[in-house]
């Protein structure tokens, strides 16, 4: 079984944790299709679509 050389300092051991439970930004960016924010490489959440074409019905029962 493997068994670490030195032991971790508390410093190294707490960077280590600390980068758990850090706040990560959301790649916004604009939909091409209404001009809201969504997140990159997902379906628009306001208009449904997804590289002009429609993946998601939104609001009204339409297709
Ligand atoms: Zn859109």
């Amino acid at each position: 079984m493997p068994v670490p050389k030195e032991k971790l300092s508390r410093s190294r051991r707490d960077r280590r944790r600390a980068n758990h439970d850090k706040v990560v930004k959301p790649n916004l960016s604009t939909c091409t299709r209404c001009g809201a924010f969504k997140l990159s490489h997902r379906a628009c959440g306001s208009c449904g679509y997804y590289r002009d074409r429609k993946v998601l019905s939104v609001g009204d029962a339409e297709a």
